[in-house]
């Protein structure tokens, strides 16, 4: 029987956690078992990735229904609980806020001690689903890793035990630190049409994927409506659901916008970090231009990484609202780009402090919820009797 079990299922989970996937499997104090919850399954979306970054492949794959989110969530908890009927971990660990960390609910049903990565980053912002999910999971979980003092606060107020939290600072540091000379040779990958953009010209990146701009016609046309306001290169690897509303929503690219499937990872950063700046809704993205040195326009209302505008290396523009002024986004990117400023995330040790974390919890097997007594406020009623 192994200690514990991690559980991820998409493509930034497999980028953001590949050191934390390093340390486990060199650990010799802790056994554990990777599950892919089967959330994306492409080649493009999810094997490159392990095979560009070197990552430990998981042991245990899901085969789950696609149809729609709940048809995801759903059986990602059947497939959990079953899995869980025969392994009992001393606990299960999760990353993020997406569909797969909806299967904690399984392990909550199990009762094993739930850790959560990523924990307490809060957008405030109800319409998103990911924000009912990451609040789910962190009043769910027994220890949570949030990156930041900042996220920790957030969780305080919403009266999480203090002794549940440890802050580490974001894992995407680490991985940005220790793959620096990978992304150079990153443009080995690119195809031909792509290097040939970028040989000479300047050019622009593009990502958008969330589902509150890119299922919503006039959003995802606001978004299209920027980037042809742009006049340099812009190379846009495209997610399938885009690439299908834009055809749906009858909506056209300039001509100096090169689209493309989703491409591997050491290509992207490779083009990120040579790039003028991005226009991406991606959280990770915007983190990882603020971390090479590259501006961003973050295409979101609200977000739940505010730390890019604290220090100046993002423009927001939100793509629920009609414009009319989409160069003055322009302007403002542009004005950002020559401009030094330090990164707010951390100091690249963060997966080093929660493995070494989980291997301390394992140790004195520890995973198990705070003593009432922990709780932030007085909870003598539920004691009486
Ligand atoms: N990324 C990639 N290829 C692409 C687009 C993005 O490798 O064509 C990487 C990017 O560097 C980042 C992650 O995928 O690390 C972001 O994934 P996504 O935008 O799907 O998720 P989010 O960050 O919004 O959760």
């Amino acid at each position: 029987m192994k200690d514990i079990a991690i559980i991820l299922g998409i493509r930034p989970d497999v980028i953001r956690a590949s050191k934390i996937l390093k340390l486990l499997e060199s650990s010799n104090n802790l056994t554990y078992d990777f599950i892919w919850s089967g959330q994306h399954y492409s080649e493009n979306m999810k094997d490159v990735f392990f095979e560009q970054l070197n990552v430990p492949k998981p042991n245990v794959e899901f085969e789950i229904e696609k149809g729609n989110d709940a048809a995801i969530v759903s059986s990602v908890i059947k497939n959990i609980y079953n899995h869980l009927e025969k392994n009992k971990y001393k606990a299960v660990i999760f990353l993020g806020d997406t569909n797969t960390v909806m299967g904690s609910i399984a392990v909550a049903q199990h009762n094993i001690p739930i850790v959560h990565i990523e924990g307490c980053m809060r957008s405030y912002d109800w319409r998103m689903p990911e924000e009912k999910y990451r609040t789910t999971i962190d009043h769910l979980s027994d220890r949570i890793y949030a990156y930041l003092d900042g996220y920790k606060n957030q969780g305080l107020k919403e009266g999480i035990s203090e002794q549940i939290i440890k802050v580490t600072g974001n894992p995407i540091v680490d991985i940005i630190n220790e793959n620096k000379n990978l992304f150079e040779s990153g443009d080995q990958f690119l195809s031909q049409e792509i290097s040939k953009l970028i040989e000479k010209d300047e050019f622009l990146l593009a990502t958008v994927h969330r589902r509150e701009n890119v299922l919503e016609e006039s959003s995802l046309k606001e978004i299209v409506n920027l980037i042809n306001k742009t006049d340099k290169n812009v190379i846009f690897p495209m997610g399938y659901t885009t690439q299908k509303k834009m055809k749906e929503f009858n909506l056209n690219l300039n001509s100096n916008v090169y689209v493309c499937d989703p491409i591997g990872y050491l290509e992207f950063m490779h083009l990120l970090g040579r790039s003028d700046y991005v226009l991406s809704d991606s959280g990770t993205v915007v983190e990882e231009a603020c971390i090479l040195g590259t501006a961003s326009i973050q295409l979101r209302f609200s977000t739940e990484r505010p730390e890019v505008y604290d220090v100046e290396s993002s423009v927001k523009f939100d793509p629920s609202e009609k414009h009319t002024d989409y160069e003055s986004f322009i302007s403002k990117v542009e004005s950002l780009k020559n401009t030094n400023w330090e990164q707010p995330f951390g100091d690249g040790t963060a997966s080093e402090k929660i493995v070494q974390d989980l291997v301390n919890l394992s140790d004195t097997d520890s995973f198990k919820k705070h003593a009432p007594s922990d709780y932030p406020f007085d909870i003598s009623n539920s004691l009486k009797g």
